[in-house]
């Protein structure tokens, strides 16, 4: 038994997948599942089934977000979505700085910074992401690596608004392999970023702060994962999109 009074995250990231009726029709099925289960349930689906699912989603346990937003409050940026759309549209929390929006799209760590910014002054829960690459890995790397994400990422923001971010330990080589990190290597990396929360945001901050774990999670790793001293949680990608195996994620203790 773990002995802490995190209680655990676990998220789904629909990414570029679902249309509206497929996702209400997920969140419809989900809710009865999970009415008595010890952790929390978020869901971030495609921007188009954001308001629809949230619909599905009112007074039940499942939290609804956003895949990214933009830091701006408005303007001329093509394609893009703000913190107040985001949230007109019943998003409580925002993923951002996917591992996926860093090396796919080129956002940097001060833009993810902004962003961080603008969705706590929003009343957004962030759930920020951090990892190192396959190479960096190798060149032994990762530490400084996610230091760098987190304190650039951070920036200055106050122990209170800390409590309330999530963090996301996302290596990319393990995303979508179907290969998670091993439990042993994710613990010793939670256990290094609980520590740099510590050193910025002091003990009780770092007590309080949920660290993901994210990475081709499915229900055969995830009870292990679950069960290390630092893991707060998951966030799914592949497995997420199947009722079926999603729920099995949120009842690993079965
Ligand atoms: C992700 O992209 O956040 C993720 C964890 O994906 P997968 O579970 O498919 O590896």
């Amino acid at each position: 038994m773990k002995s802490t009074n995190r209680t655990p995250v676990i998220a789904a990231n629909w990414k570029m997948h679902k249309t509206i009726e497929e996702a209400v029709c997920f969140v419809k099925g989900l809710i009865p599942l999970i009415l008595n289960v010890p952790v929390k349930v978020y869901v971030a689906p495609p921007y188009t089934a954001l308001h629809s699912s949230a619909v599905a989603a009112r007074n039940s346990p499942v939290v609804i977000g956003g895949q990214n937003m933009n830091d701006e409050n408005e303007g001329a940026f093509t394609g893009e979505i703000s913190a107040n759309m985001l949230k007109d549209a019943g998003a409580e929390f925002v993923i951002l700085g996917h591992s996926e929006r860093r090396h796919l799209f080129n956002e940097t760590n001060d833009f993810i910074r902004r962003k961080v910014k603008k969705a706590l002054s929003k009343k957004l829960q962030p759930l920020l992401c951090i990892g190192e690459t396959k190479q960096e890995r190798e060149e032994e790397k990762t530490e400084q690596i996610l230091k760098q994400q987190l304190e650039e990422s951070l920036g200055d923001i106050s122990p209170e608004e800390m409590e309330t971010i999530i963090l996301a330990y996302e290596p990319v080589w393990a995303i979508g392999t179907g290969s998670p990190a091993l439990p042993k290597e994710v613990q010793v990396i939670h256990h290094f970023c609980r520590q740099l929360v510590r050193q910025k945001w002091g003990a009780d901050t770092a007590e309080k702060v949920i660290i993901q774990y994210g990475g081709s999670v499915h229900p055969q790793d995830v009870k292990e994962l679950m069960e290390l001293p630092d893991v707060d949680g998951v966030l799914v990608g592949g497995a997420s999109l199947t009722l079926d195996l999603f729920n099995q994620i949120i009842h690993y203790s079965r």
